[in-house]
Formats: structure tokens, C-alpha cells, sequence
């Protein structure tokens, strides 16, 4: 059983959370790394509390509590204009003073976005291609999904 919490950008504070929930079930992008057979479980859903993230202090404790192996950042940290300024740094908190592995990532890169990143250098500037790359292997038709 793998148990996850997903931190998104306040920015999309009113989301849903449709995107993430679909492709951790089908396994697309950032959750690609977990086999169709292996058990997930959603433990916490929250977003970073708006720039610069306070809540990114304090929401992986609660996710510890509830078992947590793993936190991901939402898909929508990258994909934002601008993408969070903060992606390495929570990574590197959460990682360090919370003992919890953190991936970059969770539904695919919608197609959408892709079309008007590749217009822009935001990725490039912040270094951010490793992030993005896995989160656009998908067929392009899926990515449209996504939009
Ligand atoms: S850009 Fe980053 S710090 Fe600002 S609201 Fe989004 S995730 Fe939070």
C-alpha cells in the first residue's frame, strides 16, 4: 500500500482535484511509478496556503500522521504562469525536515499548457525540464484529456 498526500498551488485552491484523483487511478504522469496492481491510498489533500507556501511548513506532519510514504506536488506547480518559485525548496523541506520522499508531479502535463509553455522559457529559466519531461510521456490524445 502506497499512501500519498498531494499538495497543489493555492492558486487553484478551488480545484477539485479531478485531474490528480483520474490519473492516479489510471496511472498517468507523476503516478506512472506505481504499478496498476500495487494499492494506493489518497491520505491528505491540501494546497500550499498562497506565496510563498506557509502551509508547507505544517500539512506533511498531518500527512505523516495518517502513514504518509510519499508527497506529491501538484502538476499545477509547474504548469502555472509562472511556475511556483518555490518547487526545489519545498521538495528540499519536506524532504529534509519531514523525512518524506517528494515527487514533482501528478496528472499529466494537459495539453493546453504544453502548447503555450513551449511558447515560453519559464522551464527553461527554472530549470525545470526534469520535472515536466515524465509528465508529458503520455500520447498526445491523453494529454488532451487532461485540458
Ligand atoms: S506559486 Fe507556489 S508558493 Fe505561490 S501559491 Fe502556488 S504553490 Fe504556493
Amino acid at each position: 500500500m502506497k499512501k500519498i498526500g498531494i499538495i497543489i498551488c493555492a492558486r487553484y485552491q478551488d480545484c477539485g482535484g479531478g485531474k490528480c484523483f483520474r490519473a492516479l487511478k489510471e496511472r498517468h504522469g507523476g503516478f506512472s511509478r506505481y504499478s496498476a496492481d500495487e494499492a494506493v491510498e489518497i491520505i491528505g489533500y491540501s494546497n500550499c496556503g498562497g506565496c510563498p507556501g506557509g502551509n508547507v511548513e505544517y500539512v506533511p506532519a498531518e500527512f505523516s500522521k495518517n502513514g504518509c510514504d510519499v508527497v506529491h506536488l501538484a502538476t499545477g506547480l509547474l504548469v502555472g504562469y509562472p511556475p511556483c518559485p518555490n518547487i526545489r525548496r519545498f521538495k528540499a523541506f519536506i524532504e529534509s525536515h519531514h523525512g518524506l520522499p517528494v515527487v514533482v508531479g501528478t496528472h499529466p502535463i494537459p495539453r493546453k499548457y504544453l502548447e503555450t509553455h513551449r511558447k515560453l522559457t519559464f522551464w527553461d529559466e527554472a530549470d525545470l525540464k526534469a520535472f515536466v519531461i515524465p509528465l508529458m510521456a503520455e500520447q498526445r490524445d491523453v494529454l488532451e484529456s487532461y485540458d
